[in-house]
């Protein structure tokens, strides 16, 4: 086993953005409120509900979960769009999977969109759109999972701070293996859009986004390559996992000495033997994710806040 690899943990990384919620919601005597909907028996869904209530209860968000049946989750839903004291909707999916589960999203009002997954909010990311406004005083809202990888990369260090905020990734190559709509693709073009070259790796191929030579374009771009997993990974100086299978494992003898490895899946991605080539490792980002659906909760109770003031 390799001494020089160093296991960092999403409680670790979550501590700073835990702290600053509990000192803000303390100080201002505010009581955020987020409605957390389960309409499925996944155990990774409950596991991230109870994730959700710890969290919430140590840093003052009032949290309520409710259970319902996924016929009526549409309606309960809308419900809650409704309801003033709501300050935030999330639902633990899959509920159907698939396209059902899309349109659910786009139910969950813009302003109570906690989770980050409605249209206008992927869109901008898609875009690099980065305010929902034009005088950019309202930051926009981003997928929380794709925003907790980008706050673990900031914290390890591979943002480089030297370099202007938008081009901070530039010279990093990354791969990501997954390219689902909730995780996979906003952070690829996240991190291109930060400057980074990002290897998108799915079941039917690979797809290179970046922001083109000399990071020329606003926004990402995105081609398919003829390549395999065994020509990118060697490549990478970060490797970020989530595929949703205990089968799945990404072979340490294909990763670069030194690599920043990171799992986003329920499941372990890496092999056992993962410390003796990487130079950090992350084994999962769950606890991240809920600081940041906390961080996003507090900023749109404040932008709600402001409009009625308006
Ligand atoms: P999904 O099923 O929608 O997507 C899986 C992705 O993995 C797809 O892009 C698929 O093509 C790819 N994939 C599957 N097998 C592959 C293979 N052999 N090689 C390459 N790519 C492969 O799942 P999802 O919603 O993106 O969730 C993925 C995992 O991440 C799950 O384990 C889920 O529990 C976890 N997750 C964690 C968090 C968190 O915050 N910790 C949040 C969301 C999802």
């Amino acid at each position: 086993m390799s001494v020089s690899c160093k296991t960092i943990l999403a409680s670790k990384v979550s501590a700073s953005f835990r702290e600053q919620m509990k000192k803000d919601i303390k100080e201002r005597n505010i009581c955020p409120k987020l409605v957390g909907f389960l309409a499925n028996e996944d155990p990774a869904a409950k596991k991230y509900a109870e994730w959700t209530a710890k969290t919430c209860a140590e840093t003052g968000v009032a949290f309520e979960l409710r259970k319902v049946d996924k016929q009526d989750l549409e309606e309960k839903i809308t419900e809650a769009n409704e309801e003033k004291e709501v300050n935030g909707i999330m639902v633990y999916y899959p509920v159907f999977g698939g396209k059902q589960d899309l349109y659910l999203q786009s139910c969950v009002s813009t302003l109570k969109d906690v989770e980050g997954l409605c249209h206008k909010f992927v869109y901008n990311v898609y875009h690099n759109v980065r305010y929902m406004d034009e005088t950019e005083t309202m930051k926009c809202i981003i997928p929380c999972t794709p925003l907790a990888c980008v706050k673990i990369l900031e914290f390890i260090g591979v943002y480089n701070t030297v370099l202007p905020y938008g081009n901070r990734l530039y010279g990093r190559t990354i791969t990501v293996v997954n390219r689902s709509e909730i995780v996979g693709r906003p952070l690829a073009a996240m991190l291109a859009n930060d400057g980074a070259k990002v290897y998108s790796v799915d079941v039917n191929g690979i797809q290179v986004f970046t922001r083109g030579s000399g990071l020329k374009l606003t926004a990402h771009k995105v081609e398919d390559i003829d390549a395999k997993v065994e020509d990118v990974v060697p490549l990478s100086d970060v490797v970020i996992t989530g595929v949703p299978t205990p089968h799945y494992k990404m072979p340490t003898s294909l990763l670069k000495e030194g690599v920043i490895a990171i799992n986003f899946s329920s499941s372990a991605n890496f092999e056992d033997d993962i410390k003796s080539k990487a130079s950090i490792f992350v084994p999962s980002v769950g606890k991240v994710t809920v600081a940041m659906l906390e961080r996003n909760l507090l900023r749109l109770h404040d932008y709600q806040n402001n409009l009625l003031e308006q």
